[in-house]
């Protein structure tokens, strides 16, 4: 109710006839004030009024979550929170909070990681999450929000994979086009990061990136582009990394591919702490350096900050002034960068209309989006015998087992984790629902570092409770993996490997109870094989957000069917990683050796290494059946190729498949991966429904990057289209001839 009586407001106050403006008072008819102008009017107006200095003050921060204004002219501070899903929220005001003592507060909703939202394939959800984040993020007033994170999954052991959109280029660009739509929605400004190769933490402020012109483009670019493109992102965050050999947020890859080949008309910010220099930095078009103020100066007094290569505090006026009078800086290039900052100011309506705040946030609309998207998040990986959904009719008891069991893992760790006071775990959302069947909960073994809750136990007593509880009970439950602490931002994970102790558990419960159902809560592959032929039902639910727990019981119980489909592939061991060798790096350089062959594109390719499962895979309650793929005999010129295909709910309960469009080039000049998502879409079928789905293939879909000639290029000739439900079960196949 309150956000539509603010979208009215700021609809009646855009919509003031001309003639009012007229009759408002000539210091008021300043064209920065008028929104009726286009927003370039607005900003060269405003940029004319301007001093040097006012405009060398924004160039850098004035706090640790907010820009620098100029009250003189109303040029708003932009107030920032940190995400990207939920809002990281501190205490206090934005400008003197930093991450260092200050207090949390638990009220906003927090969101199922980003690989959760990948991983439904669902655009119109992440798009209603974006929207709610810009929601919630106005309603706290704060403008901006610091994500969605669009990196790359190189290597399972980065630790900030749950906040990606996995391995897969494609599928990154389109959820993060639809959440940074939702988000704007609002008025919200995103912040698409971090740009680029930002693909590991392992010395994340000092690692030097070595990768070819093929991969950026083909892998490491698009998830920006579509950012770009397709959600008119009105913010891009540079990286902490080096790319070949240049300090990201110093790099010519801002002009050459944000600005000029992408048409990014927004501004780029800094990561916390990435600049360092201050000539290099501003002429390259790094527009807002952050954080500022007060806040950066403790922080860089850390001694420590600067040890990890943290740096900053390079765009303050005293520094970047000097260097504009004696022309190494061209005041042209300051007006550039404010020119884009402003023009965002004006474009997300915060200069016209301020983000109060006061509003309640977590509302419980709010709360139930967060359990739709954990419900649609979650991936089936293993059912064997269809042990799941467990009918309450037949089960009288069920053991819920782990250290993940009576603690909600919300989210990974980092800028990125969300606080809620009110989460739900594993062990609340199946007691609830279990009706009268009796739920025994046993610890089984703690996480590293972590207390273990109401049990002064020794680990060998941990287990034999668990595993007494497993044998009285018709099935058991086992929640493990890791937490925000052990998967996190800031810091690798050390392998694939569970936790210590974990994989004893699982075994030792598969021993007593034939009904063992193992949930997961990772970001990434974690090694499996050492259990999962012991056990018949395998879930991955990520970080669940604050529903997590009932979403999970939804799925364990039948409320609903999963449809959730891996947005990367899930490896058997490490030394399949397509990195493997060229990760962490040495001598504080990687190479990605790689190159485009990254995820399926390399195992595709590889056929020799087998992936434990494929990407674009999960399993359902139901079954589907493909036929009548069209595809047409020819494409030519401009025109799109419309390809269809029907899919049918072929079981007994309702459900969502992901249906999935790959498409190869055989007979490519240069080597080109074996195929390629190039279109997918979520439908939702009733027993015995079908639908047709249709996709556009444009000439880009059909293109690889061409280093010779720095472009794009279709090569005229035969093309395949493949149709089905992962990247390894595709049961349509046509061709089709691409024409000049
Ligand atoms: C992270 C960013 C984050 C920023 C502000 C950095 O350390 O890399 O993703 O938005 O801090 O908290």
């Amino acid at each position: 109710m309150l956000r539509t009586l603010r979208t009215l407001l700021a609809l009646t106050c855009s919509a003031v006839p001309a003639i009012l403006w007229a009759q408002v008072g000539a210091q008021d008819l300043a064209p920065y004030k008028n929104p009726q102008l286009p927003v370039e009017q607005r900003v060269s107006d405003m940029l004319s009024r301007m001093t040097l200095e006012e405009k060398v003050s924004m160039l850098s921060g004035s706090g640790w979550m907010e820009s620098t204004g100029v009250p003189r002219l109303g040029i708003p501070a932009i107030k920032m929170a940190d995400g990207p899903m939920g809002i990281r929220l501190w205490t206090g005001p934005s400008a003197e909070t930093s991450a260092e003592g200050a207090v949390r507060t638990f009220s906003s909703t927090a969101f199922p990681s980003g690989i959760d939202v990948a991983a439904s394939w669902d655009t119109s959800l992440a798009r209603k999450e974006g929207r709610v984040i810009g929601e919630e993020v106005a309603d706290v007033g704060r403008d901006m929000i610091l994500g969605p994170t669009v990196n790359i999954q190189r290597t399972p052991l980065w630790g900030r994979n749950f906040e990606s959109y996995g391995e897969d280029p494609y599928l990154s660009g389109k959820i993060a086009a639809a959440y940074i739509q939702g988000v704007q929605s609002e008025g919200v400004i995103p912040s698409v990061k971090h740009f680029v190769a930002n693909n590991e933490e392992f010395e994340r402020h000092r690692i030097d990136v070595d990768l070819s012109e093929r991969a950026l483009h083909e892998i490491y670019y698009p998830a920006f582009e579509a950012a770009i493109k397709e959600g008119h992102a009105w913010a891009v965050m540079s990286s902490y990394n080096k790319v070949n050999g240049v300090h990201a947020a110093e790099s010519p890859l801002l002009r050459q591919e944000l600005y000029q080949e992408l048409g990014f008309k927004g501004f780029v910010v800094s990561d916390w702490g990435s600049t360092y220099s201050t000539a290099a930095t501003v002429n390259a078009g790094m527009d807002l350096e952050m954080p500022g103020g007060p806040p950066m100066q403790r922080w860089l007094a850390r001694a420590n900050s600067k040890d990890a290569g943290n740096d900053g505090g390079y765009l303050v006026p005293e520094k970047v002034l000097p260097l504009v009078k004696d022309g190494t800086i061209p005041e042209a290039n300051v007006d550039n960068n404010v020119s884009r900052i402003l023009a965002v100011i004006f474009e997300s309506g915060i200069f016209d209309h301020p983000h109060a705040g006061g509003v309640a946030i977590d509302t419980a609309a709010q709360r139930a989006l967060a359990r739709k998207a954990a419900d649609e998040g979650m991936v089936l990986l293993k059912n064997e015998n269809h042990v799941l959904p467990l009918a309450l009719n037949e089960i009288h008891s069920v053991a819920v087992i782990g250290p993940n069991a009576a603690v909600a893992r919300v989210g990974g760790g980092g800028s990125g984790l969300v606080y809620n006071k009110d989460v739900v775990s594993p062990l609340a959302g199946i007691t609830n629902r279990a009706g009268d069947a009796k739920v025994r909960y046993a610890l089984g073994v703690a996480l590293p570092g972590e207390q273990t809750p109401g049990t002064a136990a020794s680990p060998q007593e941990l287990l034999r409770e668990a595993v007494a509880a497993a044998k009285e009970s018709d099935v058991a439950l086992i929640f493990v993996g890791y937490s925000w602490k052990l998967e996190t931002e800031g810091k690798d994970r050390p392998s694939m490997d569970l936790p210590e102790g974990q994989d004893e558990l699982i075994r030792a419960i598969a021993e007593v109870n034939k009904k063992t159902i193992v949930v997961l809560n990772s970001g990434a592959s974690i090694t499996l094989t050492k259990w999962i032929d012991q056990v018949p039902g395998v879930i991955d639910a990520w970080y669940g957000g604050e529903e997590g727990g009932n979403a999970i019981a939804d799925l364990l119980f039948g409320d609903i069917n999963p449809s959730g489909k891996l947005p990367f592939t899930f490896l058997r061991k490490i030394e399949d990683s397509p990195s493997y060798g060229n990760y962490p790096g040495e001598n504080l350089k990687v190479k990605y050796a790689e190159g485009i062959y990254v995820g399926y594109r390399y195992f595709d390719k590889h056929t020799e290494t087998t992936p434990l499962f494929p990407f674009g895979f999960g399993l359902s309650y139901t079954t589907f059946a493909y036929s009548k793929l069209h595809v047409p005999k020819t494409m030519s010129g401009d025109a799109r190729a419309i390809v269809s295909a029907v899919v049918r709910n072929t079981g007994a309960r309702k459900g969502a498949e992901v249906v999935q469009m790959y498409v190869a080039d055989p007979s490519a000049m240069v080597d080109r991966p074996v195929r390629e998502l190039k279109g997918f879409e979520r439908v939702e079928l009733a027993p015995g429904e079908s639908k047709t789905v249709t996709f556009q293939i444009d000439r880009r879909a059909l293109s690889f990057y061409n280093t010779e000639t720095h472009g794009w290029i279709a090569q005229p000739g035969r093309f395949e289209v493949f149709v089905g439900s992962s990247s390894r079960a595709l049961p349509l196949h046509g061709t089709f001839n691409l024409k000049n």
